[in-house]
């Protein structure tokens, strides 16, 4: 993917090297590792509110530097993030973007403490993107998923697609639906309602990317093979498996990997986020 001379926002909140600050219990044990299969791609706003709750409301209380970061793996973070936003302003009216905090191991964010094992995050309460870098290297290590520059991309894309849906309000009409559903797994329906529509965004956005950016950001060949490769590997079904348990069905949150690939890729094959009305098909 071609990404190096794409615009810089510098709209990151960058706590690399705080040593996460407060971090409860001194590390990730095996048990949270286990989790991450569950959480992979961040949490339901159903679980954000619940944590909210939990550790006493909203406000981070950390601040990192403010800007651009000059290393490779933070400047493609503040580019593609950029990239994104420059997408959406051009899709939804009075876009916002979201802040993007670079942390390690740990972080207290306005959805409670956020744990590198948790992965990839949103935050509707404060609009932050949390994002512990050395994910990319557990989607490869223990995911089977590809972590080249698209994919990680497509991560990004997604989770800025939970920021979209809280700027027009699916993500709160969700959370009323789950509240109100009379079981677990209609529930889990809603979520992943919401999680393959995040999924379109992101194709949305991959198709857009080069047009918003005059070809500073764009796929290369093979880029879009590489991102449905990890769709894939992240369906719900294939986590299942991989964690050497049965398919459960009803306790997808995220969507099955054919279902992930499907998204991504009409988001991608439209560019217009009208495609993306994942909750008509519940
Ligand atoms: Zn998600």
């Amino acid at each position: 993917m071609r990404w190096q001379g794409g615009r810089r926002g510098g709209n990151i909140d960058d706590r690399r090297g705080l040593g996460g600050a407060g971090l409860a219990g001194g590390g990730v044990g095996a048990l949270v590792l286990a989790a991450i299969g569950y959480f992979v791609f961040g949490l339901d706003p159903q679980t954000t509110t619940q944590l909210a709750s939990q550790f006493g409301g909203v406000g981070s209380a950390e601040q990192g530097r403010r800007g651009s970061p000059e290393d490779q793996a933070g400047a493609f973070v503040d580019v593609i993030g950029t990239n994104v936003d420059d997408v959406w302003k051009t899709r939804l009216r009075g876009y916002q973007p979201p802040t993007v905090t670079l942390y390690e191991q740990g972080a207290s964010t306005g959805c409670g403490f956020g744990q590198a094992a948790m992965g990839p995050f949103y935050c509707p309460a404060d609009r932050h993107v949390y994002l512990d870098l050395s994910f990319w290297r557990q989607m490869e290590s223990q995911l089977g998923a590809s972590a080249a520059d698209f994919a990680r991309a497509y991560v990004i894309a997604h989770e800025y697609g939970h920021h979209v849906q809280t700027l027009t309000g699916a993500s709160q009409q969700v959370q009323r639906a789950q509240q109100a559903a009379s079981s677990r797994a209609e529930a889990n329906r809603y979520s992943v309602a919401l999680e393959l529509q995040a999924d379109c965004y992101a194709g949305v956005w991959a198709a857009n990317a080069a047009a918003v950016s005059n070809g500073a950001v764009a796929l290369e060949p093979g880029d879009l093979e590489e991102g449905l490769r990890t769709a894939s590997a992240i369906g719900d079904d294939t986590l299942q498996r991989r964690q050497g348990g049965r398919i459960v069905p009803e306790g997808f949150t995220h969507g099955s990997s054919a279902q992930r690939v499907e998204w991504l890729r009409r988001g991608y094959q439209s560019g217009d986020p009208a495609v993306c009305d994942t909750f008509s098909r519940l």
